[in-house]
């Protein structure tokens, strides 16, 4: 018997080794990693050079607490990753995973506003399909029911307003004037921020705006005096093939980037924040302290790890080869289309893809869930690992996969995922 309390009741293999895009279990399978895990693994498995660092880390300073020290290796990680995503101005707050950062964000949005003598402004918009973490608070700003439902009665949905998704078939600029109307209707001086991932990922395969969304948020944003929160956990780090996704999509700075997943690419848990400067400031000259705290925020062996895959992102340009890669994939999809028609829409940007699985009875994605997963497994069983999802509609349906392999797959592995893929939608289908 197990002692491990498992997410679910089906079987999981037990993994052993991990080396670049492939997994190992303990019956020696190999599986090839479609999805890095959930979007995290994008240097691929078992580099020694970031183990040898953590363990250089832990020998030398293995914790310090935020209360009382900054580190060494903090000050150079925060400098280093402000300038690879391109705000070399911004304040980065470490912590341990996406829904720490998220919450943080969320947190020190609604400080900001406190210390500038708003203290009505405490809604946090956010969109739907969105999906910003698992803890309550994040949970809260997610606009996903399937992972929502159970928890509500411990919410407060009328301080977590909901977007519609955009549509990336309208013009982008007139698509963001939702975010006035919302804003209008719940009074701009009871908002303290607008939360949304560049591109999504988990709730909604790879959905982007059409060009123009962005900027003009940006606006909308700087109207009414709120906080434009980019969540690029998933999208982030070089992933979608710039070092945030944002700037793919438009020249927009926002306030606060929210990163994690891909900072240590799952060497060790990381996440964090970067704060813009006024926003840092307005703390940091108001009341003198951010509110807020975590005993393993900015963990000097987390950090190690993040500075030694930032060392490896750089060094072998995987925000180039996110692209390169990427259209290949992608290009690799879009051919599978014409043989699997349920497909019905395959989009996304760099490593970061998804294919939206349709009725073709209905030509609307399948009302009932459960086609993705069980193509997931159809999947896992010839050795491919995927994420698939469901639940981006309103109502429960819309069924998708996601797949992001590690940044550094090369070509041929990726062809090796296209037919590992088109045979168990030949499984499935
Ligand atoms: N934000 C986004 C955009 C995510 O995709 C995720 C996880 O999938 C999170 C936040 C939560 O991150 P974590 O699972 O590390 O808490």
């Amino acid at each position: 018997m197990s002692n491990v309390f498992y997410r679910s009741s089906k079987p999981y293999p037990v993994a052993v080794r991990g080396e670049g895009v492939f997994l190992y279990d303990d019956a020696g399978r190999r599986y090839l990693d479609g999805s890095s895990g959930a979007l995290v693994a994008n240097i691929g498995h078992g580099r020694a050079e970031v183990g040898e660092r953590m363990a250089a880390q832990a020998a030398r300073l293995p914790f310090v607490h935020g209360s009382q020290f900054s580190s060494d290796v903090l000050e150079e990680y925060a400098g280093r990753l402000a300038r690879f995503v391109g705000l070399p101005t911004f304040r980065f707050w470490a912590v341990s995973g996406g829904s720490e950062a998220t919450e943080s964000a969320v947190k020190l949005a609604r400080q900001y506003h406190v210390e500038r003598g708003e203290p009505g402004r405490f809604k946090v918009i956010t969109r739907v399909p969105s999906y910003h973490g698992a803890s309550l608070g994040s949970l809260a700003a997610s606009g996903m029911g399937a992972r929502r439902e159970l928890y509500t009665p411990l919410m407060r949905p009328e301080a977590w307003p909901k977007l519609p998704k955009p549509d990336p078939a309208r013009n982008g600029a007139e698509d963001a004037e939702g975010l006035r109307a919302l804003l209008e209707r719940e009074g701009p001086e009871t908002v303290a921020a607008f939360m949304a991932e560049p591109v999504v990922g988990a709730s909604d395969a790879a959905l982007a705006p059409a060009p123009g969304y962005y900027e003009r948020v940006r606006d909308i944003c700087d109207e009414a005096g709120i906080i434009f929160i980019a969540d690029e956990v998933m999208s982030g780090m070089g992933r979608c093939g710039s070092p945030l996704a944002l700037s793919r999509w438009s020249g927009v700075t926002p306030d606060i980037a929210v990163l994690g997943k891909g900072l240590a690419a799952g060497y060790a848990p990381l996440a964090g924040l970067l704060a813009a400067p006024q926003v840092y400031e307005t703390v940091m000259g108001g009341s003198g302290a951010f509110m807020h705290g975590f005993t393993y925020a900015g963990h000097p062996v987390s950090v190690a790890a993040g500075l030694s895959v930032l060392d490896i992102v750089e060094r072998e340009d995987l925000t180039g080869a996110a692209k390169e890669r990427g259209a290949q994939l992608l290009a690799g999809l879009q051919a599978l289309q014409a043989r699997f028609p349920q497909m019905m829409q395959v989009r996304g940007t760099g490593l970061l893809l998804g294919v939206v699985l349709g009725d073709l009875a209905t030509g609307q994605a399948f009302e009932t869930p459960g086609i993705a997963s069980r193509i997931g497994a159809a999947a896992l069983k010839r050795g491919l690992i995927t994420y698939p999802g469901s639940g981006a509609e309103p109502n429960g349906r819309g069924d998708h996969l996601l797949l992001g392999p590690p940044l550094s797959i090369t070509a041929a592995e990726v062809d090796e995922l296209l037919a590992l893929l088109a045979g168990a939608l030949e499984d499935v289908l």
